[in-house]
């Protein structure tokens, strides 16, 4: 962890091959994420593009929908005190003047003894009040046989009755669903004010990486955390933007990091002890480093910390380049903050269920763990892993679960909180 000198300045521990001695809180990290991070400002986007996206501002309806009186049936527009009696023995007879279609209204007041034949979706005439249906009548040469009385009001779609001009039809931070933006077009409401996506820039450090797409060769590995990244990232509807591979210098780390036009900065590798550590120690000094070490397996060496102005701080995350302490992070720290600063909800996005374990539990106090499992037959077995660099634990894993930091471990038949990677 950095500290503060009495003098107010960043006084950065260098835990270059030494270790972590502090090592923050998750709760504390996740609590200042929470205190510093807002939803960014908004844009507008067309309707086509709006779906998904999360509101910026309450949606008050400026009209009413329908805008007029419409049938709701094809039949007659009539007056219903007139059918009153109708039936079968009883057939009653009105004149039926005209027709209304959608868009094309009967011109003119209907009056008593008169009907207007119309389809749904029409404009209900003046003079009517109710849509007697086409089955309930018979028309012949001008002349309608009502074998059906039919209420005043019946088969009428009234003005306002979807949705009252003025009433709140969102409220901001909603995402929007398929039927959401349907509704803002029957508002005409376009554009629509949302929340601007987070540009999230992917900064991967390492001598021996190759970029993602490459076959490995002699003592070089291919580059996963970005291709893993960036499609966590977009998961999050943030926009990711991945760079070139940087060396593991700590000009090039700086470069990097300085060179990055981005809402966030996801910068992996380089975030531990190892002599080559570089990322920690340059954020220290070109921005505010407030979390570097944190008491969860297997990202301990995850951090946090902000770059720029203080009105426009960007925040920057040390991700583990271990695969899978670089997941967790993610799914820890920086997932919430893409998923916050995006106008979403900062929980885990994963579904989860509470299930009981198959089998023992192991974990040490002091930690959080994330702990990769299985679940079949309803029960959860822990996978027994050796360590975080072995991605494939995650691929075989249905999702995980975290072990509280105060937790010794849990027994068979426990129950306890797994979240999925997968949502089906
Ligand atoms: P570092 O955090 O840079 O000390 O890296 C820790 C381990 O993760 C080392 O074995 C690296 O080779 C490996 N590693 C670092 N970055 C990546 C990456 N982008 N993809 C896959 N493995 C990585
Ligand atoms: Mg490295």
């Amino acid at each position: 962890m950095a500290d503060k000198s009495s003098s107010g300045e960043l006084a950065f521990q260098d835990v270059r091959m030494r270790g972590f001695r502090d090592r923050a809180e998750v709760d504390d990290f996740v609590a200042l994420l929470k205190s510093r991070l807002q939803p960014q400002p908004a844009e507008d986007v067309g309707l086509h593009e709006a779906a998904g996206r999360v509101l910026a501002t309450d949606v008050l309806a400026p009209c009413d929908v329908p805008g007029f009186d419409r049938a709701a049936m094809d039949g007659y527009a009539l007056r219903g005190e007139e059918t009153f009696g109708a039936g079968a023995y009883n057939p009653l007879e009105l004149e039926v003047v005209g027709v209304s279609l959608p868009a094309k209204p009967f011109p003119i007041p209907v009056q008593a003894g008169q009907a207007v034949r119309i389809m749904t979706g029409a404009p209900l005439p003046a003079g009517t009040d109710a849509v007697l249906p086409a089955e309930s009548a018979e028309e012949n040469e001008g002349k309608l046989r009502l074998m059906d009385p039919v209420s005043p009001g019946r088969h009428v779609g009234r003005q306002g009755e979807d949705i009252k001009k003025g009433t709140l039809v969102f409220q901001a931070e909603r995402m929007l669903r398929p039927q959401d933006v349907g509704v803002l077009a029957s508002l005409g409401v376009s554009p629509v004010r949302v929340v601007r996506r987070p540009v999230v820039s992917i900064i991967v450090t390492g001598d021996e990486l190759l970029p993602g797409g490459a076959k490995p060769e002699g003592f070089r590995i291919v580059d996963s955390n970005s291709v893993m990244l960036e499609a966590l990232v977009r998961r999050d509807d943030g926009l990711p933007k991945v760079h070139p591979i940087v060396p593991d210098r700590r000009d090039a780390v700086r470069d990097a990091m300085l060179e990055a036009e981005s809402d966030v900065l996801l910068i992996s590798g380089g975030s531990s002890v190892g002599q080559e550590d570089h990322a920690p120690r340059v954020l220290a000094e070109i921005g505010e480093l407030c979390i570097h070490g944190v008491a969860l397996r297997p990202a301990s060496p995850a951090g946090v910390g902000f770059l720029g102005p203080a009105d426009r701080a960007r925040p920057v995350f040390l991700m583990p380049g271990n695969p899978v302490s670089c997941l967790c992070a993610y799914d820890l720290f920086a997932g919430p903050a893409i998923r916050r600063l995006g106008g979403r909800s900062i929980d885990m996005p994963y579904r989860s269920a509470s299930l009981p374990l198959a089998s023992k539990l192991v974990s040490a106090v002091g930690r959080m763990d994330y702990v990769r499992v299985r679940v079949s037959d309803g029960h959860v077995e822990p996978l027994a892993t050796s360590g975080a660099s072995n991605l494939s634990s995650t691929t075989r894993a249905d999702g995980f679960l975290l072990v509280p930091r105060d937790s010794e471990g849990q027994a068979p038949g426990e129950i306890v909180r797994v979240y999925f990677y997968d949502n089906e």
